[in-house]
Formats: C-alpha cells, structure tokens, sequence
C-alpha cells in the first residue's frame, strides 16, 4: 500500500520519511521529529522509521513471534520426552537382550540334559533287552546241558568230562588271550578256541 499522501494529515509530501515495511510517507513533523532528531535519524544507518499501522503488525509479530516460541520450548520439551522414553525404551531392550541370552544359556542345558535323559533311557531299554536275552541264553544252555547229559551213555560222559578238563588246562596254559570250550554233536566234540572278549 503505497499513499503519497501523508499517513497522518493526508496531505501532499515532497520531503518526508518513508515507512520501511508499507513505504507510505508521513512529513516528519507529523511523525514527532524536530530537526535535530530529524539530522539523527538522517545520519544513523539503522535507524527505522515505523508508520503507526505497521507497529501495530509489529506488535502482532510479537505476540505470533511468542506463540511460536512457546510452541518450540514446548516442542523441545516433547522431544526432550520422546528421546527419554527412547533411553527407557533402549535400555529395556538391553535388558531384555541380556536376560534372552542368559536363558539362552540355561535353555541349552535344559536340552542337554533332556538329550542326556534319553540317552539314558534308550541304553537302559539296551540294557534290559541284553538282560532278557542273557537269561534267555543262560536257559537256553542249561536246557542244552541237561539234553546233552539226558542223551549221553556212561562212556560218552566220560569223554565229555575228559575234554571239559583237557579245554580248562589248554585255557590255564594259554593264559588270558582264549577260552577253550567243548562243542559240538553227542560224540563228536572238539575243542573250540575263543578270543576273549576286549582283547
Ligand atoms: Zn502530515
Ligand atoms: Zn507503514
């Protein structure tokens, strides 16, 4: 809003001062200068002249200029939380990392020694299936003897006696490498080496 008219007494100026912000003119004894503040304003760079419409406005910038202050200490202060709510929230989740890898630890061992329990459980099903078939054996061989002893004649168990001891003297002289046992047909037995078991 440019007015060539004075902005106090609307009459015409030749000589006057302009308004920074509208640039309207105002005679400067409308404005309030004597001469000598007149030759001040003159020779000071920085100094402004404001007409009254826009001190007005820039008493609104103030208060905009306030307002928009506030709402920055207030946004500051919001994410002055935010970053403290992220402090809290980081160092949860340290906590949590620390605490995950600390069960990490112990779940670890909660599974080996769930292996370790069937490992267990498997080698004594081993254990109880050789027992069955050791007693199995053991009547199987008492079965055997009582047949053998049954069938034989008088001489036959003599004969049978003789190499049970011959196999039990080869066995004392041999040592601990074999065992010497009898087997084979009613009649018709031999000697029968065996390596010892973990030899
Ligand atoms: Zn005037
Ligand atoms: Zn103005």
């Amino acid at each position: 809003m440019t007015n060539e008219n004075c902005c106090k007494c609307d009459s015409v100026v030749e000589d006057g001062i302009c308004c920074p912000s509208c640039q309207s003119f105002v005679h400067p004894k409308c404005a309030g200068f004597t001469k000598d503040s007149l030759s001040l304003y003159k020779k000071m760079k920085n100094l402004r002249w404001y007409c009254d419409n826009c001190l007005s406005y820039v008493d609104d910038v103030k208060g905009i200029s306030k307002l928009i202050n506030d709402k920055h200490v207030a946004l500051d202060m919001e994410l002055k939380k935010i970053s403290e709510s992220g402090d809290i929230l980081r160092n949860d989740i340290e906590q949590l990392r620390i605490a995950v890898d600390n069960s990490k630890g112990k779940l670890d061992q909660v599974a080996s020694v769930d292996s370790l329990k069937s490992e267990i459980n498997a080698k004594w099903s081993e254990v109880l299936v050789m027992n069955k078939l050791f007693k199995i054996k053991l009547l199987d061989d008492k079965l055997k003897s009582i047949r053998i002893s049954h069938d034989m004649t008088r001489e036959q168990r003599t004969d049978y006696r003789k190499l049970v001891d011959e196999a039990k003297s080869k066995e004392a002289d041999d040592g601990e490498d074999f065992l010497y046992r009898v087997r084979g047909p009613v009649g018709r037995w031999k000697i029968v080496r065996f390596l010892k078991k973990g030899k």
